[in-house]
């Protein structure tokens, strides 16, 4: 049994169906067919997808704002994938959308530690670098030799990421082919990095165009060349030299060492 009462007016004193005011009270009585409601259960709401944990990733691609428009994103998901890494942003990338926000690192995102961290186009402001410094290898490309990334970047390479993450994916994806192209020397040494970590590398491109590809760690090792081509393969050279050293003192070393980074 319903009590139907005219809106606003509910007789004071109304309790349990005794009325003690005015106000007419009628009494229906309501058949509700099942058939008749429209509204129906669903199941049980589920998310659709957790959310990202960068903070387990081992390897991860990070994008800053020398990608310049979200067009460019994939190229960097393609290199993320090539590595078998997660994308991630710095956070004009994630405050302009381009990237949800729980791919952001830094103080206002994510803290992670992965074994490899490559930067591509991220200057290195601190909010940023917080969250990022604890990789165990980090790989920095900028085409401004004086970014803040390079301060802790183990291998930096100065240059355009336009070029070289076409160049490095189709690299990656092509880990067996020997070639002396200077995309497959820089895979060649991402791809060592992780067991020669002491060895930090900087490619960079002077003013006149030539290349310089160095290893200070060791002492008078450079090598300055008329093209990046050059230069890489002279740095490949030099750390095949670096995986005989390692050899003779009888560390451990696949014999292919584009197979170290799976090891
Ligand atoms: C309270 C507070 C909290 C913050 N929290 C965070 C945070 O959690 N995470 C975060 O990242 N930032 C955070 N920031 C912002 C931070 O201060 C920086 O503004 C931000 O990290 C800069 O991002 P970026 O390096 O992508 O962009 P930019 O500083 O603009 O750097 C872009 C870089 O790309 C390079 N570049 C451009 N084009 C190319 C190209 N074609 N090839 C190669 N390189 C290129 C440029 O040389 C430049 O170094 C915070 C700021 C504040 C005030």
């Amino acid at each position: 049994m319903v009590c139907i009462v005219p809106i606003g007016r509910i007789p004071r004193g109304f309790v349990g169906g005794a009325s003690f005011g005015k106000a007419p009270v009628n009494a229906v009585s309501v058949v509700v067919n099942a058939e008749q409601i429209r509204t129906k259960p669903l199941d049980l709401f589920k998310e659709a997808k957790s959310a990202v944990d960068l903070t387990q990733a081992p390897l991860i691609v990070a994008i800053g704002r020398g990608i310049k428009a979200p067009e460019n994103i994939p190229q960097a998901e393609a290199l993320a994938k090539a590595l078998g890494g997660e994308i991630a942003a710095s956070r004009p990338i994630c405050d302009e959308g381009w990237l949800p926000m729980e791919r952001q690192i830094g103080s206002s995102g994510q803290t992670v530690a992965p074994k490899l961290y490559l930067a591509l186009g991220i200057s290195g402001a601190i909010q940023h670098v917080v969250g990022m410094k604890g990789a165990r290898t980090i790989v920095a490309i900028n085409k401004d030799a004086n970014a803040p990334i390079f301060e802790i970047a183990d291998y930096g390479v100065v240059g355009d990421i336009f070029e070289i993450m076409p160049a490095l994916t189709e690299a990656l994806e092509k880990p067996r082919a020997r070639s002396n192209t200077w995309a497959h020397g820089l895979a060649y040494t991402l791809r060592i990095t992780m067991k020669l970590e002491d060895y930090k590398t900087i490619l960079y491109r002077q003013e006149d165009g030539s290349w310089v590809a160095e290893i200070p760690a060791i002492p008078g090792c450079y090598a300055l060349m008329d093209t990046r081509e050059a230069a890489l393969a002279e740095l490949t050279k030099v750390f095949s030299m670096i995986t005989d050293e390692y050899r003779e003192k009888g560390l451990k070393l696949p014999a292919d060492t584009t197979e170290i980074v799976n090891a």
